[in-house]
């Protein structure tokens, strides 16, 4: 192509609300053999609700205290399942205690003191990784939401299991066709996500996709290599994402696609931004690319 039509492509994408930085990067697009999907926030609105809350049998505790120290422990974060916490504790009308010495730990979960006492939040990984022990009994609950496609935080108080919240997501409206579009197109679709692989599969039976493959419950810095790899398997890779623990993985595909209104890092790693926030956009700029290099197939 030469490089009047470059310009007339990037042109012609900017009409059609696709940010596209630069002719190198429309260039590259036309070669992608794979795309992968971030799964929170991408393939889902990002905007979860808390379907479940479990304390344990025969216990005195109450799930309002678990929603409360849940809320108060999340109320320093901004990830998508934080703010379903809150969104369901302001919903209960909970008052939320304050919360000292929060840390958070990306992919994992957050770790906060709530009333004097140690509130751990997250993954079972989380909680393993701070020495807490997972009782079969808590797991076969745990791998049952999972299995219904919801996304399962544990919650320790004082260093023992007290409960789990169940948060569910849903599914974009142009997911099914953009995956299936871009299978059409001879492009291999894969899912990469922190969560569990349960909950992966569940998105993928609800969408009635095959994906090619479903990379799960990778932490936020194993994005980026899982990329890698991809790559070194000689795949020319887009990584489609909204910049909450794949930011990394953005910068390392061969073309960063992030939709309008993901975050700020996001959209400058992106080396095409989706300005109407649709993702069947991801399919427009592919064939604009290869309508621009004469390569449509
Ligand atoms: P995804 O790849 O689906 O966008 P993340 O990498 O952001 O997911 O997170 C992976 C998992 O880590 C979540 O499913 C959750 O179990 C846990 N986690 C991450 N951040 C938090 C948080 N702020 N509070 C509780 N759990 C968290
Ligand atoms: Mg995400």
């Amino acid at each position: 192509a030469t490089p009047t039509a470059i310009l007339v492509g990037t042109s012609i994408g900017a009409e059609k609300g696709l940010l596209i930085k630069g002719g190198d990067i429309l260039e590259k697009v036309h070669k992608l053999n794979t795309v992968v999907f971030d799964k929170t926030g991408t393939l889902t609105s990002g905007k979860p609700r808390v379907t479940d809350c479990v304390v344990p049998e025969q216990s005195d505790i109450e799930e309002s205290y678990i929603m409360q120290l849940a809320a108060a422990a999340e109320s320093g974060t901004c990830h998508p399942l934080a703010l379903a916490i809150g969104q369901e504790a302001q919903r209960l009308e909970l008052t939320i205690p304050s919360a000292q010495d929060c840390y958070t730990e990306a992919g994992l979960g957050v770790s906060a003191l709530v009333t004097g006492k140690r509130v751990l939040l997250g993954n079972g990984d989380w909680l393993k990784l701070q020495q807490i022990t997972i009782s079969d009994d808590w797991e076969a609950k745990a791998q049952a939401l999972s299995d219904a496609g919801k996304t399962v935080v544990y919650i320790a108080v004082d260093g023992v299991i007290a409960g789990l919240i169940a948060v569910t997501d849903t599914l974009r409206a142009d997911a099914k066709e953009t995956v299936e579009r871009l299978q059409k197109m001879g492009l291999r679709v894969i899912i990469l996500t922190g969560d569990r692989l349960e909950v992966a599969n569940a998105i993928a039976t609800q969408l009635e996709i095959n994906f090619d493959q479903i990379v799960a419950g990778i932490r936020p810095e194993g994005k980026a290599s899982a990329i890698a790899n991809l790559q070194a398997q000689g795949y020319r890779v887009a990584m489609v994402g909204d910049g909450i623990n794949d930011a990394p993985a953005l910068a390392q595909a061969d073309v960063g696609i992030s939709l309008h209104g993901s975050t700020d890092v996001a959209m400058e790693t992106a080396g095409i931004v989706l300005m109407r926030s649709r993702l069947l956009d991801a399919v427009a700029a592919i064939q604009l690319s290869r309508a621009t290099f004469n390569k449509v197939r």
